[in-house]
């Protein structure tokens, strides 16, 4: 079928449908294509309906007819121009509302999260310095902890380290004392 390979009827095809001066392609596309005949039809139902009115109303109908014609021309011209313009209040009033949501995304959606997340950055960077500042404090603690150990350890050693020396010194006073003693003797 080239009338459907060929896509939905423009705008003007479906104005041609409606003022029934439609191609035979055209009229085929419409018969087969429900999206189409949805768009053209209503117009074409209330034209059709006017039209079949205008012609029982008129006596003199080929004067009618023509004044039909141009009347119907119209209705379809204010047809296209209030749809086209219920689009354009439609397109503003989403083109508004996208501009209104964005906002509120990019408040809510970014701005808010993300200075959240800025401050529970900078809560957790404080956090992480008073950890660190507790751990150096805790790290110092442990290194005065041992450093008081070894001082202890140290104190406890060098009298130990001393004792046999001075244990020594005074045996060797004594020996020698002694000795002093034999050899006096
Ligand atoms: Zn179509």
């Amino acid at each position: 079928m080239n009338e459907r390979t060929s896509g939905h009827l423009s705008e003007e095809a479906v104005m041609r449908w409606q003022m029934g001066d439609a191609a035979d392609a055209e009229r085929a596309h419409v018969a087969m294509c429900a999206e189409c005949e949805a768009q053209a039809k209503p117009l074409e139902d209330a034209l059709s309906w006017f039209g079949a009115a205008a012609r029982q109303w008129g006596e003199e109908r080929a004067g009618l007819a023509e004044e039909w014609r141009e009347a119907k021309a119209a209705a379809v011209e204010e047809w296209r121009a209030s749809k086209s313009a219920a689009a354009r209040s439609w397109r503003s009033m989403v083109a508004v509302w996208a501009t209104v949501s964005v906002a509120l995304l990019l408040i809510f959606g970014i701005g808010l999260p993300r200075w959240k997340a800025h401050r529970a950055a900078i809560e957790a960077q404080v956090q992480q310095q008073q950890q660190q500042q507790q751990q150096q404090k805790q790290e110092l603690a442990r290194d005065n902890a041992l450093l008081d150990e070894v001082d202890q350890d140290v104190s406890q050693v060098v009298p130990e380290a001393m004792e046999p020396l001075s244990w020594n010194t005074a045996n060797s006073g004594t020996v020698s004392s002694t000795g002093g003693k034999a050899a006096r003797q």
